[in-house]
């Protein structure tokens, strides 16, 4: 795939990995990788000496703190994302004024210059915890955490402007199957109902297109891992090898979603890899991470794949009204100048239909908004 991916665009990359052998061979080297212990067997194994003075200077040197650059945007603290900033004024107040409005205006002030340039603030960090009971051990299990990008339409040179967004952050452990993290993946395309609405909106809405549509697939390195646990789900990827043969691609190899787990994938962090659903839904999705349980991560296994974080966008407003969440999309409509025209359910009914009749020529389809659905 190097050959027509954009390598002047390049973010770092990681070698390939497969996953599970990385682990087991840490395993092997560092049989207990807590505490002190590590702190012994690390060194030994580098076959370096070191004196405790030492591998305190070296853990502060190679602490996550020290990877930033000059001027970076600080990590975003979670309490300064819910207060909004922008609502009052900054000019100067007097110091010694005793009104409990001034100051509390002032503490706002401090926080707001603490949020004014974050860094992940688009984001909003979550804890998706189920269960209490730990069955899962500090140090043996490893987890991955794959970023899912929101869907977009490849267009040479697009990303350039419009760099592909991160939508959510999933994380899962090493032993869950592809299928965990593809039911994970939240996409408005999922809860859209299957069909053309326009002569009648009222109809059924009890089916939503994950019901009907099942077939997808995600595409590691080489290969595309179709999900195959519905007998009526297709190959999506047999189209685009037939094509890629014909265009010197290739060859890539097929296997089956639900049988794959991630300790047998050979990835590289960095690189972006692809989800394909509701036929031409595309997403882009990179390992960011692989790492050994730590004591603050959730050790129950049924909270897992939980999500990391979610991207914090706006919802779609109706296009006529600007004041209500869109719960329609027309297409060829042509009556609005937009096409697609979003709409809320007020805007459609009335804007669209009169005494219930469809008004001049249309296609309708029901949206979900995402902000609505999660
Ligand atoms: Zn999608
Ligand atoms: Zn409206």
């Amino acid at each position: 795939m190097e050959s027509v991916y954009e390598k002047g665009h390049r973010s770092w990359v990681s070698e390939k990995v497969c996953l599970g052998d990385y682990f087991s061979k840490f395993e092997a080297a560092v049989p207990n990788t807590t505490g002190a212990t590590r702190n012994i067997m690390v060194p030994k194994l580098m076959d370096v000496s070191l004196s405790r003075e030492e591998i305190k200077i070296l853990s502060d040197t190679c602490s996550i703190d020290q990877l930033q650059v000059p001027e970076e945007p600080r990590v975003v603290d979670v309490k300064c994302v819910k207060t909004r900033p922008g609502l009052f004024d900054k000019s100067k107040m007097p110091e010694t004024s005793e009104l409990e409005t001034l100051k509390f205006l002032s503490k706002r002030i401090v926080n707001e210059e603490v949020i004014g340039n974050l860094k992940y603030r688009s984001g909003i960090w979550i804890t998706d915890t189920v269960s209490k009971a730990r069955d899962l051990k500090v140090g043996k299990q490893f987890l991955v955490i794959v970023r899912v990008y929101e869907p977009f339409r490849h267009k040479v040179g697009i990303r350039k402007n419009h760099p592909p967004r991160c939508d959510q952050e999933i994380v899962l452990l090493g032993h869950q199957m592809l299928t965990d993290l593809r039911d994970k993946i939240h996409c408005p395309s999922d809860f859209a109902v299957a069909g053309e609405l326009s002569e009648n909106p009222d109809a059924d809405l009890t089916q939503r297109t994950m019901d009907v549509y099942k077939s997808g697939f995600i595409f590691i390195e080489d290969t595309f891992y179709n999900d195959f646990r519905h007998h009526t789900n297709l190959d999506y990827s047999h189209v685009i090898r037939k094509w890629a043969a014909t265009h010197g691609l290739g060859p890539f190899k097929t296997a089956c979603m639900e049988k794959t787990k991630f300790e047998d994938l050979t990835v590289r962090m960095g690189y972006p890899y692809v989800y394909q659903h509701q036929g031409n839904c595309e997403h882009l999705i990179v390992f960011s991470d692989a790492r050994l349980l730590h004591g603050n991560d959730s050790l129950t296994s049924k909270s897992y794949p939980c999500y990391r974080s979610l991207s914090s966008a706006n919802a779609r407003y109706c296009m006529l009204c600007n004041l209500y969440i869109a719960r329609w999309i027309t297409c060829e409509n042509e009556r609005v100048p937009y096409d697609p025209c979003y709409f809320c359910e007020h805007c459609f009914r009335s804007y669209n239909y009169v005494d219930g009749k469809k008004v001049g020529k249309f296609k309708a389809y029901r949206f979900f908004d995402k902000t609505t659905a999660l």
